[in-house]
């Protein structure tokens, strides 16, 4: 089959379009035909190298295609059948896995990050990973649902426990996870604030439901979520940019506020003031992905159309290296998505 391989770390020109042998599908195991993988920052990462990744390496996390084979050992799934693959690797049988916490399973990590993802024409996946998917997605947005769906639902339901009438403030209306968090949050009836950078993409922010669009380039974040909130802060902000907002996710909560986290698009660390956290007794709370059973449930609310994919723009597979500058460009509102 053809696949995208990194024999080593760094720019776009790693990306190697090459013949690599065909997956082996296991007894345990759904031999599925890639037709759409969607892009999310984690290939940029692993592209410019992550600890643990062995080379070569097949990046992409989100997965949408047919499936071609059945293993023995599996029922409920026929060749044919349109699916997308959960973009996690597990155990699925240690004490984590086995209650439902995939997600803090030891061998627990993203496809595509320390085993094998899905810029690749055929990939093989245990059943437990497997799942149908309504006609009326095509392959593209099934895509671009899994790994960002997933991480905000966590975020927002699994962690910080939202509730209705809370007020919301998410970061980055444009990133995959800002579109699926803003989205989450008004389907939980809040009040949702949320940055973005230029004018095009606070139009897109406010067509998503955002009801509060701050210009993070031309305005403070904590001083517009000051007047926006009547002085009173926000009760949950949901970050993943890291350094370059930090301070003002921090300063936009009210007392007893929550900040999660998922992620550090601008750098692993950040500086915090015990002083400011223990007197305003604000929780600051980590997320990484979520698990099946969360998967399953945002699924629903996707399936029906309550929750919308947004692809920003699809690229043939063999053209990944200009997907990687597209993204690294960070012009895209939604998703980038490949097609072998
Ligand atoms: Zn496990």
């Amino acid at each position: 089959m053809k696949a995208v391989r990194i024999h080593e770390f760094g720019g776009p020109e790693v990306l190697r379009y090459e013949d690599v042998a065909d997956p082996q599908c296991r007894r345990d195991q759904v031999l599925v035909r890639v037709k759409a993988c969607a892009m999310n920052h984690l290939d940029i990462w692993v592209r410019k190298g992550l600890p643990g990744v062995k080379l070569p390496h097949i990046l992409g996390s989100d997965i949408a295609g047919e499936i071609v084979e059945v293993g023995e050992y599996v029922s409920g799934f026929k060749v044919g059948q349109r699916v997308l693959l959960a973009p996690m690797h597990f155990c699925n049988h240690c004490a984590k896995c086995t209650s439902g916490l995939q997600n803090q399973c030891r061998e627990f990590t993203v496809v595509g990050n320390l085993v094998d993802g899905g810029n690749c024409e055929l990939i093989a996946a245990p059943a437990v990973r497997v799942i149908p998917i309504p006609d009326t997605l095509d392959f593209n947005q099934a895509a671009s649902v899994p790994l960002v769906f997933l991480t905000a639902w966590h975020m927002l339901v699994g962690r910080a426990g939202i509730r209705p009438g809370q007020t919301v403030l998410v970061l980055g209306a444009n990133s995959g996870v800002g579109i699926a968090g803003i989205q989450l949050a008004k389907f939980f009836n809040c009040r949702v604030i949320t940055t973005a950078g230029d004018d095009r993409k606070i139009d897109k922010a406010h067509e998503l439901g955002a009801d509060h669009v701050i210009n993070h380039y031309k305005q403070k974040i904590s001083e517009e979520v000051r007047t926006i909130t009547n002085k009173e802060g926000v009760d949950v902000v949901l970050e993943h940019v890291g350094p370059a907002t930090w301070e003002e996710s921090l300063k936009s909560l009210k007392p007893g506020g929550t900040l999660v986290t998922c992620g550090a698009t601008t750098g692993p660390q950040v500086g915090i003031d015990l002083r400011f956290v223990y007197s305003r007794q604000l929780s600051v709370l980590g997320s990484y992905m979520g698990t099946m059973g969360e998967l399953h449930e945002v699924l629903k609310h996707v399936f029906n159309g309550t929750l919308k994919p947004i692809v920003d723009r699809a690229f043939p597979l063999a053209e990944i290296r200009e997907a990687h500058e597209y993204m690294e460009k960070s012009q895209m509102f939604g998703k980038i998505v490949l097609d072998p």
